[in-house]
């Protein structure tokens, strides 16, 4: 049933059926069709109305009909040309409120696309929805977009939003969060997929924060890659291959023999801070 007001749509397993879009492997396409489900996840990011939000990889377009539903102006950036044609029918329904691009979002410089700051949502594969997260976390600062509402593998994003002294707790946990909130918004059964994967997944938002000052982002990250490739080592042996570390941990009062597990991400950016000077 569509909402009232909404346009007369078919079902989402008829577009698929008239447009023979046969989830494909390769593409990592796992659709979602759960009306309820979509509408909770468009509306993480909050109020839509009139706002721009970039979707990346909308496949037959389920969550796209939940983003038009609730008001946005989406740019959908999907690189199966197969779903084109039925992407091109809901923008017919939606006038002046889809605007589809055809091709690989690791490709396309999505920021020159908007005039606004738009909210970024997605349902990808792992691999390519983290590639683009660590870019839109390392973007220049205060970001180009307004807010990520993102699927992950359970696992994935259990490591982004991970607390100091958790088994999850490492490089990706600290990058997503020394100047964003990050958090999980819901868990998805995998049984809400079609086809199922073999895993649970999650909605992760993150909101952008204020910058700290003093921090080079390279010399952060090249940090908690120092010391997060060396998980089990205490810092006094991982950071010898960082010059000044060591002077920098004593200079700040952090025990040497402390694993990188349990180092806040304050205590990372005292350490970055030293080494940025
Ligand atoms: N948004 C739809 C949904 O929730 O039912 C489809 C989700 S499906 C998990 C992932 C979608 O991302 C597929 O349509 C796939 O073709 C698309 N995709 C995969 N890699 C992509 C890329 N690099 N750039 C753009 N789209 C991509």
């Amino acid at each position: 049933m569509n909402a009232p007001g909404a346009p007369d749509l078919p079902p989402l397993r008829d577009v698929i059926r008239r447009y023979d879009l046969a989830a494909k492997k390769s593409l990592g396409q796992n659709f979602l069709f759960d009306s309820q489900l979509l509408a909770r996840i468009a509306a993480v990011p909050g109020d839509l109305r009139d706002r721009d939000v970039l979707e990346i990889g909308p496949g037959p377009g389920g969550l796209t009909r939940a983003l038009l539903a609730a008001g946005a102006n989406v740019t959908a950036i999907e690189r199966d040309t197969r779903c084109i044609p039925a992407l091109q029918e809901l923008s017919a329904a939606y006038p002046g409120k889809l605007r589809l691009i055809e091709g690989d979002a690791l490709d396309i410089d999505a920021p020159s696309l908007f005039s606004q700051r738009p909210h970024i949502v997605a349902n990808l594969p792992y691999n390519v929805g983290t590639a683009l997260l660590v870019g839109w976390l390392s973007s220049a600062w205060e970001p180009w977009w307004e807010s990520l509402t993102l699927m992950f593998q359970r696992e994935v994003a259990e490591r982004i939003v991970a607390r100091p002294g958790s088994d999850h707790y490492g490089r990706l946990a600290v990058l997503a969060q020394w100047r964003t909130s990050a958090r999980i918004a819901m868990p998805v059964h995998r049984s809400a997929f079609t086809p199922p994967p073999k895993v649970m997944s999650a909605v992760v938002h993150i909101t952008p924060g204020v910058m700290p000052d003093g921090i080079d982002p390279a010399m952060l990250e090249r940090l908690t890659a120092t010391a997060f490739g060396q998980r089990r080592k205490m810092l006094r042996q991982s950071l010898k291959a960082l010059p000044g570390a060591l002077d920098a941990l004593a200079a700040i009062g952090i025990d040497p023999t402390r694993r990188p597990e349990t180092l806040s991400i304050s205590e990372f950016l005292s350490i970055a801070r030293c080494l940025s000077g």
